[in-house]
């Protein structure tokens, strides 16, 4: 088969679908890779380090004339053009809020698979985990930033120092990204308390972290309590398929310490504090009423390097599956991949989406 690797045209976006350790693995069981000119540029890749791995290099159209397209982001308007009947695109789509997208690819014929629907043999979904543990162990580092006195934050130093407090972190959801988040923040020595409204995910936490960290059921009155007195509050919940609960409230944010700091992580689903608003990381922090939001919508932007090896990671296998099988096949194959499909032979044929858009499925 062949492989295409276009550069990503998304304003910001420095990822690249393929690293040249992924291409070799392609390149070894006889596949073409074909790699766009500078497509490994915004992560130090080089294009002699993907002919090594045994690419070819070329340009935008050679890119896209592969049988198959590996990338990064939703394709833009004038990469939706681009696609053919023949071709398989493999990249993040979320179409469910786009559909000038979906009637795009559904134009084009393509089979369009986007990883935050594939699935995994033990639940969730694999390919969005990266990125929230990316995120999650961001939140933190932002988080401290943010505190700093020239951020607008209360000039508190997480970590504390011999004779003087820690800093307190507050993070709502343990999930993926809470639990990355309470990785970093117990490293740095924080005061930590992680709030869940799952039990069994509390009880699996107070295992794991032993007394390292407090676990506490998330009622709007244990929150209120714990933001009086919170450095940092962390948003990291979910409710699939919803927008995030806003678990702090507009009036909360007077009983907060002036200068303390909200990471809203889940930003992308309405954000999960009332006075957050997406931002960017051109211009990521505003403050209301004394309290300093930093609420990026695209965290792992900013790291590209450890958020494309982290996602090649997850997306390789199902890359050489694709390609070793066939597409179609390797759809038949395995229903964790087919999860995956979104688009197909001119139809949405992933039924969230559909419902989503309102289109035929
Ligand atoms: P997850 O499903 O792994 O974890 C969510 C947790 O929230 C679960 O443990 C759930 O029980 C808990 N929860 C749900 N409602 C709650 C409530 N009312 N109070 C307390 N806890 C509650 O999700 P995740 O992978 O950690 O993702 C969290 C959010 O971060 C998602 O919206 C995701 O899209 C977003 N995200 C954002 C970025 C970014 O760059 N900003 C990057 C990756 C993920």
């Amino acid at each position: 088969m062949r492989i295409g690797v276009p550069k990503e045209i998304k304003k910001l976006e420095y990822r690249v679908g393929m690293t040249p350790d992924s291409v070799l693995e392609l390149t070894r069981l006889g596949h073409e890779v074909i790699v766009e000119t500078g497509a490994g540029a915004g992560i130090d890749m080089t294009d002699e380090q993907y002919v090594e791995a045994g690419a070819e290099i070329g340009d935008t159209d050679a890119a896209w004339a592969a049988d198959m397209i590996v990338k990064v982001k939703e394709p833009q308007p004038a990469e939706c053009e681009r696609l053919r009947a023949d071709q398989t695109l493999f990249t993040y789509l979320h179409l469910a809020a786009d559909k000038p997208q979906a009637e795009a690819l559904a134009r084009s014929g393509a089979l369009c698979i986007a990883y935050e629907t594939v699935t995994g043999a033990t639940g969730g979904l694999p390919l969005l985990r990266p990125m929230s543990e990316v995120a999650g162990r961001m939140s933190v580092q932002v988080g401290a930033w943010c505190l700093e006195k020239a951020q607008g934050g209360r000039g508190t130093l997480l970590g504390g120092v011999p004779g003087v407090s820690s800093g307190e972190v507050v993070i709502l959801g343990g999930g993926v990204s809470g639990f990355n988040a309470a990785q970093m923040a117990v490293g740095l020595h924080a005061d930590v308390t992680l709030f869940d409204v799952s039990i069994n995910r509390l009880e699996e936490l107070d295992e794991l972290f032993k007394n390292r960290l407090q676990t506490v059921y998330a009622t709007r009155g244990a929150i209120t309590e714990a933001i009086r007195t919170a450095d940092l509050v962390i948003g990291a919940v979910l409710v699939p398929g919803a927008a995030a609960p806003k678990l702090v409230t507009r009036d909360m944010l007077s009983l907060m310490k002036p200068g303390a700091v909200l990471v809203d992580i889940a930003i992308d689903q309405g954000g999960c504090f009332e006075t957050s608003k997406p931002t960017s990381h051109d211009d990521p922090i505003y403050t209301v009423d004394g309290i300093v939001h930093y609420c990026v919508a695209n965290m792992p932007g900013a790291v590209p390097r450890t958020s494309t090896f982290a996602l090649n990671n997850r997306t390789l296998p199902h890359i050489v599956n694709l390609a070793e099988h066939g597409p179609r096949e390797a759809l038949r194959r395995d229903v964790h991949l087919r999860n995956g499909l979104n688009v197909a032979d001119g139809h949405i044929t992933c039924e969230p989406v559909a419902t989503s858009l309102d289109m035929a499925y």
